[in-house]
């Protein structure tokens, strides 16, 4: 008996110790989901007042279409890599978003791109930075990762290579868009007149996905930030700031001002705190978002999708725009702040 008295007073007291953040664990798992896949299209300031409804509908049609290409391939059993790898093609097709057709332009007027993806059951990585000619850098990331012995290839070496793995190139005049275009001339008339760019325009694109198989995949890809110069690397390619993936815990698609994304290694930051600290993916990401990133005024957001399919999609500027898709539903679309939508309720 005194046995007993005393097993019940160790469970008790071992419950009263759990950190909340623990024990939030055990509800959010309850409910397990076949398989899963989360997009964003960057985070920046989104106003309402700046979006006609025909402007509107085509974001929220471009992230629908993404994500039902992306789910097809999961309710068919591909695999997570190839969800990722389809849905972000997409994004970068559309001359909306920052990545591929509509990327941003550097100080010299030059489209560079930059992607990474990541396979979180190998944990095998794949990336290329300052390309201006591939058409679908994810694409040429996902060759970097599978079909060569580095991590990320730079400028005409990624080129070379994505090339010989027939890769489709083009002419990078391809990635010019107007709107783009005069985006960098205001951004230098700024930059001539020393004022502070508080645009923080944004279009980053990135996908994670859980397969049938428990496996999770993340993939980021960027023409980084407007006037950028020197040859400048975002957070997108670089693995552990804007994406990661480790069918353990979780997988990261990160969008927001590079330069804090990678001094505060923010995607691998999320997936460690689960790791070590046994947070959930929700905890983790709105912490290191809302309260860490904040704090520094390092404007962006993430994506998480977590091994049981919890999807959280935090960020600290006035929108981003973002979407989910479980089996049997529709995608669900969001692009502002008061649209904030917990998918896991
Ligand atoms: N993170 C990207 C970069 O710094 C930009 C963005 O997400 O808007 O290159």
């Amino acid at each position: 008996m005194k046995i007993l008295i005393f097993l019940f007073l160790v469970l008790v007291i071992l419950a009263a110790c759990t950190p909340a953040h623990q024990k939030k664990t055990d509800s959010q798992v309850s409910e397990k989901h076949e398989w899963a896949l989360v997009v964003h299209g960057g985070a920046g300031n989104l106003n309402p007042d700046d979006f006609t409804d025909e402007k509107e509908k085509a974001y929220r049609e471009k992230l629908s279409e993404a994500l039902s290409a992306g789910g097809k391939v999961l309710e068919n059993n591909g695999s997570a890599l190839d969800a990722v790898e389809t849905a972000v093609r997409i994004l970068e097709d559309s001359p909306l978003f920052n990545a591929g057709k509509g990327a941003v332009f550097n100080a010299d007027g030059v489209n560079e791109l930059d992607a990474s993806i990541m396979d979180g059951l190998t944990l095998n990585a794949g990336a290329v930075a300052n390309v201006t000619r591939i058409k679908n850098p994810i694409s040429a990331a996902r060759k970097v990762m599978e079909n060569s012995s580095h991590v990320m290839l730079i400028k005409e070496g990624a080129e070379q290579f994505a090339a010989e793995q027939n890769i489709e190139m083009v002419d990078p005049g391809y990635f010019y868009t107007e709107n783009r275009y005069k985006s960098l001339e205001q951004a230098k008339e700024r930059e001539n007149k020393n004022l502070e760019d508080k645009t923080k325009k944004s279009g980053t694109v990135g996908c994670v996905a859980l397969d049938k198989n428990g496996n999770i995949a993340a993939g980021t890809s960027t023409g980084g930030m407007t006037n950028k110069k020197y040859g400048r690397v975002g957070d997108s390619p670089i693995i552990g700031a804007g994406t990661y993936a480790d069918n353990n815990f979780c997988g990261v698609s990160a969008t927001g001002h590079g330069e804090y994304f990678i001094r505060n290694v923010v995607a691998y930051d999320i997936a460690a705190r689960m790791k070590y600290k046994g947070e959930t993916a929700e905890f983790a990401a709105n912490d290191v978002i809302t309260n860490k990133l904040k704090a520094i005024d390092a404007s962006g957001g993430v994506i998480v999708l977590d091994k049981s399919g919890n999807i959280t999609m935090p960020f600290n500027t006035s929108g981003m725009f973002r979407g989910y898709l479980y089996p049997g539903d529709g995608p669900e679309i969001f692009i502002f702040q008061d649209n904030q939508e917990n998918p896991n309720q």
